[in-house]
């Protein structure tokens, strides 16, 4: 890592599409410099995401993890997404504490707080305690005021039109 690197906390907020997207494009940057680059997804979808396909081509320099077990307001177990959200939270501690990576992106971690799986002091102590020198994204929707507050960019991606509006359902390559 460069000497001069001052490490950002980044969050791409907002009920509008284009969060994860956002993230992805600062991986794909950040590759393109051989930097390394941690993406953890929390919530995982139903859909073959094209993004886990493209990681594999960049296994080694890019290390992709999906956790979760679905969409927790589709869930029948709550006390079991509860679990698999403390582990998820517990692996991507420990990626952030071995900074081996450049940026490390919590994707939907937003979603973790809000359906009270962690609190948002615990986040915000584990991303203080990291190397100064370490970028990390967070997405999701409805952010906390205190990681908004914490953050040293914030993004509010506004819903203005979207297809699904219009009865267009999701496409692949564009949603998944
Ligand atoms: P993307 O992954 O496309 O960047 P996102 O991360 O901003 O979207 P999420 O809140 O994670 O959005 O929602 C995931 C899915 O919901 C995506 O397929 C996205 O297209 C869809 N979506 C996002 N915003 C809207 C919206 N305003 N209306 C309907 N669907 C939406
Ligand atoms: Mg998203």
């Amino acid at each position: 890592m460069a000497d001069k690197q001052k490490g950002l906390l980044m969050v791409f907020t907002g009920n509008g599409k284009g969060k994860t997207t956002a993230a992805l494009g600062l991986t794909f940057r950040a590759l393109g410099h051989g930097h390394r680059v941690c993406f953890i997804q929390f919530i995982k979808g139903s859909w073959k995401y094209g993004e886990l396909e493209t990681a594999k081509k960049f296994s080694g320099q890019l290390d992709f993890h999906v956790m979760g077990r679905g969409f927790t307001w589709k869930s029948d177990d709550i006390d079991k997404d509860i679990a698999v959200a403390r582990d998820g939270w517990e692996f991507a501690k420990k990626i952030i504490a071995e900074n081996r990576h450049h940026l490390v992106v919590l994707d939907e971690l937003t979603y973790l707080v809000t359906y009270k799986m962690i609190e948002v002091t615990e986040i915000l102590e584990v991303l203080s305690a990291r190397d100064k020198r370490q970028h990390i994204v967070i997405t999701g929707r409805d952010a906390d005021g205190k990681l908004v507050e914490a953050a040293d960019l914030v993004t509010e991606m506004r819903e203005i039109k979207h297809p699904y509006a219009s009865g267009i359902k999701a496409q692949k390559g564009i949603e998944f």
